[in-house]
């Protein structure tokens, strides 16, 4: 395709040099040596014309994978899927899940397919998946591809929560394909490569406890133990140790997501890692004015995954996670399912444990007192009734914080000033009975309250140069401003703001 041209010849230099050399993966895939019922055994579907248009050079250190001139993959056949690396053993997971609340026994990986694992620089285990890299068993009636535009898309939403500090999937490269994909119009078929610590979901233990397969359960939650909770193993109860740890991450997960304004949009079950890492970057979006009624996905039409949600959907997919555990729990017994139930029912205190810490360092509060959740609260009603924007309230918090005639600077913003003041003496009376230099606090909070965030109007408009136009320029330059999310650059002008009226996105799409 034509596109695909305009983007190699738009390409940097250095990557343009990349494509002559290869990557030496040490594969030891872990998921490979479960039983066969995990799996399919499958290769990508060679592409036409692979072009590589990104590739995370940073993330490639961290996984000490490096260039080996003398080999013969070019970079952008490989993560095309055209060559496979020596040591992969290409498959496509099982997984079943519950979607907008209904249960389908069997999706499993329709588009991507698992290279294989590496150890990265810190002896972490790394899932190797190239994304829209064919059809599988898994497909149904999919093409197993994807778009340019959800490609990037998740490239961008995944380095941004990773510089966010928030846990994630993260992508390793983008390639065009030369081929087009077939969706409510033609667009470039692109391929992203996904690094995650695992792509194992609750999904993947619907599969087989839907089956009735307790011994594969048993095998899928001992991998998981070993891999990613070890000390539940030492535990009286290692798979009731596994619920609380899984239960622990996604607390802390969903809490992190609500402390930037992040929406998930398609939380199913199918779309929950295990390892407590944000997975499956689709309609997502950031919020910009506050409401917890916020809802961006198309088809998210009842509301189901809407912002102020997010945290009861995540406790629903975890009781759906720990009911397949149970027959390994004492046989299912009374007991057994009374104790799955009080972890799952922790969850709420844990996530507001999560949420409420965060929201202290969001208000510039080292210490706590009881009264702090409504303090807390109080500023988020009053930015409500205000549509006030949720990252720039918070950010402009950090600059009152260090001089309280600044005040002016957040009540400006704000349509209900007189409330907002109100709120604002509470919270001087508050800061004064926490001692911090205000120079310091105004820091501390600037460290935890981002200046800029992936906002849905800028990344629409780095996908549509990209798509509709094969200018990369404005994709690189929303990665290159959201790698350090929480400095004043000048760099960052233009995309801090809020979208104007007629700038602002208010649907996004899964783009399958
Ligand atoms: P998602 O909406 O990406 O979470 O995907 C839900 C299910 O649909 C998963 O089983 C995917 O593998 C599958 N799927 C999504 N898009 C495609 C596609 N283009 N071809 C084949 N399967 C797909
Ligand atoms: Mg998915």
């Amino acid at each position: 395709m034509a596109a695909c041209l305009g983007y190699c010849a738009t390409a940097e230099i250095r990557i343009i040099r990349m494509t002559q050399q290869a990557i030496r993966f040490a594969f030891d895939n872990s998921y490979r040596r479960l039983p066969d019922r995990f799996y399919a055994r499958i290769h990508p579907t060679p592409v036409k014309t692979p072009c590589l248009i990104k590739l995370n050079m940073a993330l490639l250190e961290e996984l000490c994978l490096h260039p080996a001139p003398t080999e013969a993959h070019g970079t952008a056949s490989l993560f095309s899927g055209n060559d496979i690396p020596d040591g992969a053993d290409p498959i496509a997971m099982a997984y079943a899940g519950h979607q907008f609340g209904n249960f389908v026994p069997q999706l499993g990986d329709g588009r991507a397919i698992l290279l294989g694992e590496v150890i990265d620089r810190t002896g972490q285990r790394r899932d190797i998946q190239l994304k829209g890299s064919g059809q599988t068993p898994f497909s149904r009636s999919g093409d197993g591809r994807a778009a340019l535009g959800p490609v990037l898309r998740e490239y961008i939403l995944g380095e941004a929560m990773h510089a966010l500090g928030i846990p994630t999937t993260r992508a390793l490269a983008a390639v065009t394909t030369g081929e087009p994909v077939y969706r409510e119009t033609i667009l470039p078929g692109a391929i992203l490569t996904r690094v995650a610590s695992s792509h194992i979901r609750v999904g993947t233990f619907q599969y087989f406890a839907s089956r009735g397969d307790t011994e594969a359960v048993r095998h899928l939650a001992d991998h998981v133990i070993a891999r990613h909770y070890p000390q539940a193993a030492g535990a009286d109860s290692p798979y009731l140790a596994l619920i609380e740890a899984v239960v622990e991450r996604q607390a802390a997960l969903v809490a992190a997501w609500m402390h930037v304004g992040f929406i998930h949009g398609v939380m199913n079950t199918d779309n929950m890692a295990i390892s407590g890492e944000t997975i499956d970057y689709g309609p997502c979006a950031f919020m910009d004015t506050y409401d917890p009624a916020t809802v961006f996905s198309s088809i998210d039409r009842g509301g189901r995954y809407a912002y102020g949600n997010q945290p009861g959907i995540a406790q629903w997919n975890l009781a759906r996670f720990a009911e397949t555990l149970l027959p390994l729990i004492d046989d299912a017994s009374d007991a057994a399912i009374q104790q799955a139930t009080d972890l799952i029912r922790g969850f709420f205190g844990r996530y507001e444990e999560h949420w409420t810490a965060g929201m202290r360092g969001k208000l510039g509060l080292a210490t706590s007192e009881p009264e702090d959740v409504d303090l807390i609260h109080g500023l988020l009603d009053v930015m409500k009734t205000s549509g006030a924007d949720f990252t720039l309230t918070f950010r402009r918090l950090c600059d009152t914080a260090a001089d309280a005639h600044a005040d002016s600077v957040v009540h400006d913003m704000l349509s209900d000033r007189q409330a907002y003041d109100a709120w604002a003496a509470q919270w001087r009376a508050r800061l004064a009975r926490d001692s911090q230099a205000p120079a310091e606090r105004a820091e501390r909070m600037r460290r935890t309250n981002p200046a800029v965030i992936p906002r849905n109007h800028r990344v629409e408009q780095a996908l549509k140069s990209a798509v509709d136009e094969g200018n990369l320029a404005p994709f690189e330059e929303i990665l290159r401003v959201l790698e350090r999310p929480y400095e004043d650059r000048p760099e960052l002008a233009g995309y801090t703001e809020p979208p104007q009226e007629n700038e602002r996105v208010s649907r996004t799409f899964c783009g399958t």
